[in-house]
């Protein structure tokens, strides 16, 4: 039997959904923290396939897209994560206006694509690969698909999902992904970002028994509006499907 370390979430029992307001509620903590060994974890879902969040090695962007405006009033980054060189996650321009001196990782793809302006503190993983970053060791997770005639929209061995090891706590970033046997072996996951959209990604039902299969603590469903607005990506479809396997976090990713 696997052993998770200890550590208080704000939120309540494992099964039930919370639908998240964005602001913190009065008198109470954000459902959007996370009590971790390593300290206080803040998950701010900006939007789609971007969130900040404010952790105790720094202030971590992920596939941060918009403008500047975009950011107001949140703690300026200290590492922009960038998995692939699809528009949704990579914009050189959003992150001209936003990286500063941070630290940024990518994915080799789009490290071949960088704009000078934003090579300075840039690095790279590939697929497989880690990284460490203010003593968090970051790991790349192959993001690609697998069905046969989704190929072209994100091949397998070039796009990154992420983990973030802080202490007691792993955070997994999927990236643009359909369920991979990579995915499945995950351990261990106390916080995940799971992606839908069809027909890039995943479905609900997909999605669900992608998550189902490594069964993180807490997961939110990211990445969900798309082309298809069928219904077959709808977040609360997905958090009845993941049922009692993890919490799922509803989050206000489209604002
Ligand atoms: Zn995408």
């Amino acid at each position: 039997m696997q052993t998770r370390r200890t550590f208080l979430a704000t939120a309540a029992t494992a099964g039930t959904i919370t639908i998240l307001p964005f602001a913190t509620r009065a008198g109470g903590h954000s459902p959007n923290e996370f009590k971790t060994d390593a300290g206080l974890i803040t998950v701010n879902p900006v939007s789609h396939a971007s969130m900040v969040l404010e952790t105790p090695a720094g202030t971590i962007y992920v596939d941060p897209v918009g403008d500047a405006a975009t950011y107001d009033g949140m703690p300026p980054a200290d590492l922009v994560l960038v998995t692939h060189e699809h528009g949704d996650h990579y914009v050189p321009d959003a992150l001209a206006a936003i990286k500063g001196d941070a630290a940024m990782i990518t994915n080799p793809a789009v490290a071949g694509m960088l704009p000078d302006g934003l090579k300075p503190n840039s690095s790279n993983i590939g697929n497989g690969e880690t990284t460490t970053w203010n003593g968090i060791t970051i790991e790349a997770i192959p993001a690609y698909n697998t069905s046969e005639n989704k190929q072209n929209f994100h091949p397998k061995g070039r796009d990154n999902g992420y983990i973030l090891n802080f202490e007691g706590f792993r955070i997994y970033i999927s990236g643009d992904t359909e369920q991979t046997p990579e995915m499945s072996a995950l351990e261990n996951i106390d916080l995940a970002f799971v992606c839908m959209n069809l027909p890039f990604t995943m479905s609900a039902q997909a999605a669900a028994e992608a998550v189902k299969a490594f069964a993180p603590t807490y997961v939110y469903p990211y990445h969900f509006r798309g082309r298809d607005l069928s219904g077959t990506q709808d977040p609360m479809v997905f958090s009845d499907l993941v049922g009692d396997a993890s919490e799922v976090k509803i989050a206000s990713w489209y604002s």
